[in-house]
């Protein structure tokens, strides 16, 4: 497979990327690649023979898939993510001791912020932990963001609000990751996870929401080989021909099952519910049901995955009795989400239930501040309990989980950033 839009079929000067077809760190430099915009060919190699055929290497000991062709020829066997972000000049160190504001998560709602920070003087840090884009970013196709009648690939829109940040001098560090954070003499001191520390006089969380999981046995030893979280923006064009399945009844379920049946055979909808979620937008629900090759299997969970290295097949209950097998070596799996908020577990930070932030008017309890608002004045808007943090987009609590309200939450952060660091100064 090529990963790449170059027209007319000519060769261009592309990095190489060789595995086995289910190898779970092959998908993930898969996606990573393709997440970050940057073109690639995949060459999915069978049997030793063939690596041995494709790589010109004789030693096939030596051999540790995947394997990496950077454009100048040289090899990275097995590399990690951070190896291969590195070697793409993707990572970079914070140049500054402090920051006007550091924003974490390079979603739509962190780029968004980051731009509008940056554009107005403010010193900036974006700290993401992964590629740019967050969930926006795995998504194959975008159709109702304000002006793109045609829709756009959340990987290009990613690129452009990545490209339109560092022209305003956004510093982006990518790879890293907040795990905790104190505040402290008006400061946010925030440990990332490689070990180095990162100071702002105030900060965006932006850190939007993890897939959640199944709960199965083997799911995760199947992660990545043949159970995968999301739309599968990488693994459709290898879908070809196979019988797939979904798992969800949202609008990201929605999306991936169109892009799925695209590439693959057949694909089959598994909705736990006796309709389509009424969060699915009807121009999804009247395609899902015109396509030919798609399947909607209502009242229908997965209760078991079993596979050696790979997904074998699954169990689907249907209703309250009926329970059988199918086989595939693909579960695409859509249900949803839960925040990234591990890291303000030790602060005052206040969380709901679900562990979302809680901003502005919603912190009151019947009509009061909670004990950890330690302010005179009232919360902006997208302030949490701790003055100068602010949260934007999904992460938070309450939030209306679109592109275009992420878009705007971290645009309105930036604005409530201004207020406070006058108040501060
Ligand atoms: C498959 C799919 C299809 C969708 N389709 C649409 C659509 O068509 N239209 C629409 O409007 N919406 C759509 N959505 C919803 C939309 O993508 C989200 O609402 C939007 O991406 C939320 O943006 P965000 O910036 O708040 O969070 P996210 O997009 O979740 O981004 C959060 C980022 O924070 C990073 N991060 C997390 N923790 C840390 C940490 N501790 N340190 C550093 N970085 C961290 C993550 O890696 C991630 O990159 C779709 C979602 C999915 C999953």
């Amino acid at each position: 497979m090529t990963n790449t839009d170059t027209k007319n079929g000519a060769p261009a000067n592309l990095i190489k990327l060789y595995g086995k077809r289910d190898d779970a760190l092959g998908y993930e430099l898969r996606d990573f690649l393709k997440r970050s915009v940057v073109e690639f060919e995949w060459h999915e190699l069978e049997c030793d023979d063939d690596c041995a055929r494709e790589l010109g290497m004789k030693e096939l000991e030596n051999i540790r898939l995947p394997v990496v062709e950077l454009i100048d020829g040289e090899r990275l066997f097995s590399p990690t993510m951070k190896e291969l972000a590195s070697r793409l000049g993707l990572m970079a160190n914070p140049s500054l001791r402090e920051y006007d504001v550091s924003i974490y998560g390079a979603g739509p709602a962190g780029l968004s912020a980051a731009v509008y920070a940056a554009s107005e003087g403010l010193r900036t840090v974006l700290i993401e932990r992964g590629a740019v884009g967050g969930q926006a970013g795995t998504t194959s196709m975008i159709e109702n963001y304000l002006g793109f009648p045609k829709g756009i690939a959340g990987a290009d829109l990613a690129e452009r609000a990545r490209l339109q940040a560092l022209k305003f001098g956004v510093e982006i560090l990518m790879m890293r990751e907040g795990v905790k954070a104190e505040f402290r003499e008006g400061k946010i001191w925030v440990d990332l996870a490689d070990g180095g520390s990162m100071v702002a006089r105030s900060n965006i969380c932006a850190t939007g929401v993890d897939w959640r999981r199944l709960g199965l046995a083997n799911e995760d030893r199947l992660l990545h080989s043949g159970v995968y979280y999301g739309a599968g923006a990488s693994e459709a064009p290898l879908c070809k021909g196979e019988n797939v399945y979904i798992v969800g009844g949202g609008n990201s379920a929605g999306q991936a099952v169109m892009h799925l049946a695209d590439h693959a055979k057949k694909v089959t909808m598994l909705v736990r519910d006796d309709a389509l979620a009424t969060s699915m937008s009807s121009y999804l629900i009247d395609r899902i049901k015109e396509a030919p090759n798609v399947e909607v299997l209502y009242n229908s969970e997965v209760t078991e995955l079993e596979g050696d290295e790979t997904l074998g097949r699954l169990k689907i209950r249907k209703g309250e009795e009926s329970e059988s097998w199918a086989d595939t070596s693909r579960l695409f799996v859509a249900i949803g989400g839960v925040p990234h908020t591990e890291w303000a577990k030790d602060t005052d930070i206040v969380r709901d239930r679900a562990g979302y932030l809680v901003t502005g008017p919603d912190l009151l309890k019947d009509g009061a501040m909670p004990p950890e608002w330690q302010q005179d004045r009232s919360p902006h808007f997208l302030e949490t309990s701790v003055a100068g943090s602010f949260a934007a987009g999904d992460v938070r609590h309450r939030s209306v989980k679109r592109v275009a309200t992420a878009v705007g939450e971290g645009a309105m952060a930036v604005t409530f950033v201004h207020q406070y660091l006058e108040e501060t100064a």
